[in-house]
């Protein structure tokens, strides 16, 4: 058995006082409480002592799987933990023969993470399916409310691995993917009893599914600079990532003059800020060098190699890809005048991704109905969302993220008015598709 790690309860944040008030039943904000109340218990299992780490697979994510596992059955849903350890529940449908909408979200987080990223879908799910099940009101369709097991790409490096095996885009190479300490991902899913010879059965077809939408928090502050507790996603930024090695030539840092060196960390330089300076000049474009290292680096040596990260990203691909076409470019220039080499590998290309005109409508009127301007916006970060691209029609709806918008971090905050709301507008909305269905 594996040890269970309980961490030591996140410091009280001092949440935003935003002037919504809800009311159902008479008590005030019931679904955002208990949002809050559930996302507080799953953030007691992690893997550090002194904040909040879920990575896939370990203890901590073990733990929090059986601790949503049960929370679903207590919701009345039909639950089991698949072979990617998603938490699946299903509120079925009136009759068998029926299509099936998700509402979804991870519950994997980054190291030393904030409580919502991922949880708030989750959670915001289980509390709607709750609600339903005591009205036992039923639907034409199955709610399938999917807590996916794996998105963040934290330990092996790959990303959705969850979301990937429920919309069938699960590549059987991803079990050779090795952590940090040389497990494979094969290895670490036989040790938490789970069988990768059933991942391809969990891939859903167009026929069964009726739509996906995925409630998360924003992770940014345009709905807190707006005033606003929710907006609708209506475009999720596709990415490029790519590892670059930079070669130049070592020396001695005293005795090579400044104008026969080839230094590897100073090409680089060049790089990062050129990629800052293109990467500002389109609304929806961001570009990131995360990661820059000088391997075997010393105070006194003239850097021979130095190892950066790239990662590219806009609401719409030609925007991003004419980015990263100039920075090619601009590597060639540097490489040509600094007489040093640069070798790339792209690592990740994802398209931007439309959400469905006809579900951002459906949520519109939802939010418009729950007394809130309706705003459309980008997301700049990828979501599970992007795997059912192409697969069934998709929607999200972003939750007002206080502190400025700062998420993977402890700092990040949302208000129980907010998540009520949102829990109030993914009701409504599926209430409407039923009765349209
Ligand atoms: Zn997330």
């Amino acid at each position: 058995m594996f040890e269970l790690a309980r961490a030591a309860p996140a410091k009280q944040c001092t949440h935003m006082m935003i002037e919504v008030t809800t009311e159902i039943g008479g008590e005030a904000c019931p679904f955002g409480k208990r949002i809050m109340e559930l996302a507080d218990r799953l953030a007691q299992w992690s893997e550090s002592p002194d904040g909040l780490s879920c990575t896939y697979l370990s203890p901590a994510h073990r733990s929090v799987a059986a601790e949503i596992a049960a929370l679903m059955r207590g919701a009345g849903l039909l639950t089991e933990i698949d072979a990617v350890a998603n938490v699946v529940g299903r509120y079925p449908a009136r009759g068998q023969a029926a299509p099936a909408l998700i509402l979804a979200s991870h519950y994997d987080t980054v190291r030393n993470a904030g409580k919502y990223d991922g949880r708030l879908g989750v959670l915001t799910a289980v509390v709607v399916a709750e609600h339903l099940n005591r009205l036992g009101r039923k639907l034409p369709f199955h709610l399938d409310v999917i807590a996916f097991s794996e998105e963040e790409g934290v330990r092996f490096s790959s990303s959705f691995l969850g979301s990937r095996a429920v919309a069938g885009r699960f590549d059987s190479e991803l079990l050779e993917r090795r952590d940090a300490g040389g497990v494979t991902l094969a290895a670490a899913m036989r040790e938490a009893g789970l069988d990768p010879g059933e991942i391809p059965a969990l891939g859903r077809c167009r026929e069964e599914l009726l739509g996906y939408l995925e409630v998360h928090i924003e992770q940014g502050p345009v709905l807190l600079d707006e005033g606003l507790p929710v907006g609708i996603v209506g475009a999720i930024a596709g990415s490029v990532r790519a590892m670059i090695t930079v070669t130049g030539t070592a020396g001695h840092a005293g005795t090579v003059p400044m104008g026969r060196r080839q230094d590897a960390a100073a090409a680089a330089a060049e790089l990062v800020l050129y990629v800052e300076k293109r990467c500002a000049q389109a609304p929806t474009l961001v570009g990131t060098v995360g990661q820059l290292a000088v391997p075997d680096g010393a105070i006194n040596i003239i850097p021979g190699r130095c190892e950066l990260t790239l990662d590219v990203r806009a609401g719409d691909d030609v925007t991003r890809d004419a980015a990263v076409s100039d920075i090619m470019a601009e590597i060639g220039r540097i490489a040509a005048r600094r007489g040093v080499s640069f070798d790339c590998k792209e690592v990740q290309r994802a398209g931007a991704v439309r959400c469905s005109p006809r579900l951002q409508s459906m949520l519109a009127d939802a939010v418009a109905r729950a007394g809130v301007k309706p705003r459309h916006l980008p997301s700049g970060a990828g979501h599970d969302a992007m795997m059912f691209d192409g697969l069934t029609d998709t929607a999200m709806l972003f939750v007002r993220c206080g502190n400025g918008g700062v998420s993977h971090s402890p700092r990040e905050i949302i208000t129980a008015e907010d998540a009520d709301i949102a829990a109030r507008i993914v009701l409504d909305a599926v209430l409407r598709l039923a009765e349209a269905s």
